[in-house]
């Protein structure tokens, strides 16, 4: 391998020669379209009506106005979604598309714009190719070559293989031949631009809910109207009012502020490391209760490290040392020196074994480590070296054969020529290699006794076998059996803490591993996954009770947690069950054969560091540094959106409840409208500007992860929500028509009640959107300064609308003219009854929520 690839100073220059590895980048929404794009909308569609309608009848204030409303409405849109989709992009390019390849002798991961015509690429399984490749070497090499010709059976390839197309079994080298445009997937690379452009389904409920909303508004719009009308009203001037009603009570800025909530809580999950690459899955994630997870790298460090070597004569060694240092001796177990090839050939055999059968490179330069590879055949190669056995490639036998490792099989080997001979040497899980081998019954037993002890204590145990080669067709047969060794693979330090936080949010969590029952089970219990007598379920169980049929299959599924010797096929399986049974599920995976799963699941989770670029493309997230504890922050994130979302749509239904209500008293007594076209858009404009929308930034409240999952199913408009929305409009509504009533029974003119009115509802409206940022918690409790930005819009409003009122032609056109601040004062009094009203019914809620969850406790 030392012999090929290019220098980094090579590289360096080709790079420079040919730019960098890319494609054209596809056609971006640009500010200009997606402003355009603000006007495909229904109600803009009445506006646009009323506007022609306003020219036509040379009301040309109100068309003005209402212009500026259109105007404002969608720039507001654009600059919100263009933002949005700016940090979506960002993120995503921090998902990188990775190579293999040689440079200065040493296999490195590079990002595949990096890769240079030239360079030396390194392939296997579940790899994206990141250039046109002439192929030098295959073994079992097979490619999906789907996205350049649509043909999805991986087809074997001996000769060339093409960037784009995925690498669906073996391992290949070869030389790249063509980057970027040159590529043939670049001559064509128009065509792959199939950006999917179905709605999420959260924004398919929105579209729907605000529809229904939006209908419901358009009746009780008729209703004023027909009412109006039938007292003889101008007809041009209700015709306004119905559309100004309608563009206030609907609540159409609704997508563009969830579309606002899910890119923040995006931007706050990247900081927790996870990256989402579907914008709804911010919000699946929230709703998770199940979340099923691998063991190595994600629960554990992924170290591997050698401890313990037991030889099947009996001898015990100990190995000293951490992590990949070759600083570390081997002792026999019970003395104190070091042992020496001539003391023990057993045990130097094992050694080879696990060094030949092994596709990792470990070396040591003056300075610097050479990495790469998987962590189990790292840990043999640091034994080489704690050994001292030869380790440069050269000085190693010649190899003939690699079988490589595959999750599926559980075992690698290798055919060296070893002394003229053919050695088969293997190294895997104990019960792939006792068949192969030549074994007596007491044998047997004695090596499941110390499987038995070294899973019990947590390490992961492999068995080593080799002999010569006798029948070419089946290499593994008639091998001799070496030994065992134990690695240990630490727990990582937060993995505990955050099992201990899904317990808490009442998030079911389960191991799935390839690795032993006892392993899993050791660690499990460790994590405080499990209790001391729960129990662990393998692959082979599972399979049994699928034989039995999908009740017993799912039976087992759910009575257990930690899930061992799983084939990764199984893991879709298992999934498909959990979803049977009302699970949310989250599932985790990093290999080629994990892609059903993570596409199963309902939010698929890809390993950023050890993941294959198959597991990546198939996943809704991305974990970046492969750390459970990050899904259980991911977690926190999305229902602290969902809660966000929930706090617009409070606002947003509320306050337009309210305004039709104000309306339909004032007709039902016979009163003048309370309010004129004109205002009620300005109040639109001056009160949902930016509050909304700012309700999105919210940060958590603190309590999210003790919340039980939500059902996927629970629709927005629950108990709580419709209680809440109903108190407040008919507070809102009912208070701002008896200043109204009053203002003209106390004898102030029509002008100065509805003076008045707008004053009220501009106040009431601004109490409410502080309202909105908890539904149960009491505001006070809450800190004042965490939500800048609605505090901005919220005084920004006000002030805009005192102001208005000492601008000559303005205050006149809107009909409204200063008060005094004794008025002022006194209807800000009013407006904050409305605060009162909703803490007295957050109070009564907590009160009947904690009796409620106290029941629950009893219950169980
Ligand atoms: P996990 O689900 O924890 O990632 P794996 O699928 O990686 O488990 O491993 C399952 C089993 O396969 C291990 O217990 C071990 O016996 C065997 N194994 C894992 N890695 C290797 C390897 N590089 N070479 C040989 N055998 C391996
Ligand atoms: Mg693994």
């Amino acid at each position: 391998m030392a012999l090929h690839g290019l220098t980094s100073q090579q590289a360096h220059t080709l790079l420079q020669q040919h730019g960098e590895n890319c494609l054209p980048k596809p056609p971006k929404l640009s500010f200009f379209r997606l402003f355009v794009s603000q006007f495909k909308s229904a109600f803009i569609y009445v506006l646009l009506v009323a506007f022609v309608a306003c020219l036509l009848l040379s009301q040309f204030i109100n068309a003005i106005f209402i212009f500026a409303v259109l105007l404002l409405n969608a720039l507001i849109g654009t600059v919100q979604e263009y933002s949005a989709q700016q940090a979506a992009d960002s993120l995503s390019k921090m998902v990188p598309q990775l190579s293999r390849v040689i440079r200065d002798g040493h296999p490195i991961t590079l990002d595949s714009t990096q890769l240079v015509p030239g360079d030396w690429v390194l392939l296997s399984n579940g790899d994206r190719i990141g250039a046109d490749i002439r192929l030098e070497s295959v073994n079992q090499f097979k490619v999906d070559e789907s996205a350049l010709t649509g043909e999805s059976l991986p087809i074997a390839k001996t000769d060339q293989a093409f960037a784009g197309t995925l690498v669906t079994h073996g391992r290949a080298e070869g030389i790249v031949i063509a980057t970027g445009e040159h590529t043939q997937i670049g001559q064509i690379a128009e065509m792959v631009h199939h950006g999917s452009d179905t709605k999420p389904p959260l924004m398919q409920r929105i579209e729907r809910f605000t529809l229904i909303i939006a209908l419901a508004t358009l009746l009780i719009i008729a209703l004023i109207f027909g009412l109006t009308l039938i007292r003889g009203a101008d007809l041009s001037q209700i015709f306004l009012l119905g559309v100004a009603l309608a563009v206030s009570a609907i609540p159409e800025g609704l997508p563009a502020a969830i579309t606002v909530a899910l890119a923040i809580g995006m931007k706050r999950m990247s900081k927790a490391n996870v990256i989402v690459r579907k914008l709804v899955a911010v919000e699946s994630l929230g709703s998770c209760t199940y979340i099923a997870s691998d063991k190595t790298g994600t629960l554990t460090v992924n170290e591997m490290t050698i401890g313990h070597i037991w030889l099947l004569n009996g001898d015990k060694y100990h190995v000293a040392g951490t992590g990949l240092s070759p600083d570390g001796l081997v002792h026999k177990h019970g003395h104190g020196v070091p042992v020496s090839s001539a003391q023990a050939p057993e045990l130097y055999q094992l050694g080879l074994t696990g060094i030949l059968a092994n596709e990792a490179h470990l070396a040591f330069d003056q300075d610097a480590v050479h990495a790469d590879g998987d962590g189990v055949d790292l840990a043999f190669l640091t034994l080489g070296y704690k050994l001292n056995l030869p380790m440069d490639a050269t000085a190693l036998p010649p190899q003939e054969q690699l079988f490589a490792y595959e999750s599926e099989n559980q075992f690698s080997a290798s055919i060296n020529q070893i002394d003229k001979q053919q050695v088969v040497s293997v190294k895997g899980a104990v019960e792939k290699l006792l068949p192969m081998c030549v074994l007596n019954e007491e044998q047997k037993a004695q090596i499941h006794q110390e499987t038995h002890w070294m899973a019990q204590h947590g390490y992961r145990v492999l068995a080593l076998a080799s002999g010569s080669l006798n029948h070419p067709d089946c290499p593994f047969q008639h091998l001799t059996f070496l030994g065992l060794v134990a690695m240990s693979d630490p727990l990582r330090e937060d993995a505990i803490a955050a099992v201990g936080l899904c317990q808490k949010a009442k998030i079911k969590v389960a191991m799935i591993t390839g690795d032993h029952p006892i392993t899993a089970l050791a660690l499990s219990q460790q994590l405080k996954l499990v209790g001391e007598h729960d129990d662990v379920v393998t692959g082979d169980q599972l399979s049994q009770a699928q034989q039995q049929g999908v009740a017993e299959f799912d039976k087992l599924v759910a009575a257990h947690r930690v899930f061992a010797r799983v084939q990764p096929k199984q893991k879709m399986e298992i999934t498909q069950s959990l979803i049977r049974q009302g699970e949310f599920v989250a599932m985790t995976g990093d290999g080629v054969n994990d892609a059903p799963a993570l596409k199963h699941a309902h939010v698929g989770i890809a390993m950023g560091l050890k993941g294959t670029d198959v597991a990546r493309e198939s996943a809704e997230l991305v974990l970046t540094d492969d750390n459970f504890s990050s899904i259980v922050k991911g977690i926190i994130e999305g229902r602290i959106v969902y809660n966000n979302i929930r706090k617009v749509i409070y606002l947003l239904i509320s306050t337009g409840a309210a305004e039709l209500l104000l309306f339909i008293l004032s007709v039902l007594f016979a009163l003048p409208i309370p309010l004129f076209p004109l205002q009620i858009l300005w109040l639109n404009l001056v009160t949902n500007g930016v509050q909304d929308v700012a309700l999105a930034f919210e940060p958590g409240e603190g309590h999210e992860i003790e919340q039980p999952p939500r059902k996927p199913s629970e629709p927005i408009f629950d108990r709580l929500m419709l209680e809440r929305v109903l108190m407040s409009a008919l507070w809102m509504g009912m208070v701002a028509f008896g200043l109204f009533a009053l203002a003209l029974n106390m004898g102030a003119t029509e002008e100065a009640a509805r003076n008045l009115t707008l004053m009220l509802m501009v106040l009431f409206e601004n109490v409410h959107a502080l309202n909105s940022r908890s539904e149960r918690n009491s505001l006070l409790a809450m800190p004042w300064l965490s939500n800048p930005l609605l505090l901005l819009g919220i005084v920004i409003a006000q002030s805009i609308h005192i102001g208005a009122s000492y601008i000559p032609g303005l205050n006149s056109t809107l009909g409204i003219s200063p008060i005094s601040l004794t008025h002022w004062l006194m209807l800000l009094a009013t407006a904050l009854t409305l605060f009162v009203v909703d803490e007295l019914h957050k109070r009564h809620w907590r009160q009947q929520h904690v009796t409620e969850s106290t029941a629950d406790r009893q219950q169980e």
